[in-house]
């Protein structure tokens, strides 16, 4: 399982990768959209260490919390509500539990998931970060069903998240700024899918 300590550090990890992805998410943003959305991560999880660091969280569940209202009150654009409301949902989801097991990652995955669903409202297709995250959903809560811990199960999202990141190479957008472009869109891979894979694969390596 993992403490607090380890929910904090996987956080840690996760900010620091992301924001030195900064200047590949803001190349893959300015080929369909508005070339902000490294900068935007960058600015939000640079807060998000700086609030880390000042430590006092009483479980897992406080580490996700401070993490969303950080990113909602920095990040902005589409990608801050939505990361927002993903690491809260996470962070109900995980509860009052002090060991994050298999079952809570799951959990937790699926519960941000919803949450960038019920807030964004697109679907597996339209070429946006749920293209990412709802095979890691399915991909994890295979690993879990066959008795997987949490980095198998971290591992097994991040390898589905990477792959459909690469599929939305192929898609035309139908939300956000990339839809804009229509057909144009197609050819180029979603930033915010890959920022998801990116997040997901530092969340795995932080695991182990
Ligand atoms: P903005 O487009 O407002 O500048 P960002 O550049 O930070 O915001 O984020 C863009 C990313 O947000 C897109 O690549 C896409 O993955 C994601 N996105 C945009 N709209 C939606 C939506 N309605 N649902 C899910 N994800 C979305
Ligand atoms: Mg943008
Ligand atoms: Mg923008």
């Amino acid at each position: 399982g993992c403490s607090v300590e380890d929910v904090t550090a996987a956080v840690r990890e996760a900010a620091k990768v992301v924001c030195a992805h900064r200047d590949e998410l803001v190349e893959l943003d300015r080929e369909i959209g508005d070339g902000d959305h490294g900068e935007n991560l960058q600015r939000g999880f640079t807060a998000v260490l700086a609030k880390l660091d000042g430590g006092g969280f009483d479980g897992p569940a406080s580490v996700l919390k401070v993490t969303a209202t950080t990113l909602i009150s920095t990040v902005g654009g589409a990608a801050g509500p939505l990361y927002g409301t993903a690491f809260l949902r996470a962070s109900t989801a995980v509860g009052d539990v002090s060991e994050v097991d298999g079952r809570v990652v799951v959990s937790a995955l699926r519960a941000a998931l919803e949450g960038v669903v019920a807030r964004g409202k697109a679907a597996p297709g339209d070429k946006t970060m749920v293209d990412a995250l709802t095979p890691a959903v399915d991909a994890a809560q295979s690993t879990v069903d066959a008795g997987g811990a949490v980095p198998e199960v971290l591992r097994a999202a991040a390898d589905a998240a990477d792959a459909g990141a690469e599929a939305t190479i192929a898609l035309v957008a139908r939300k956000g700024r990339a839809s804009y472009l229509g057909e144009r869109s197609a050819g180029h891979l979603d930033p915010g899918a890959r920022s998801t894979a990116v997040l997901l694969r530092a969340l795995a390596d932080a695991a182990g």
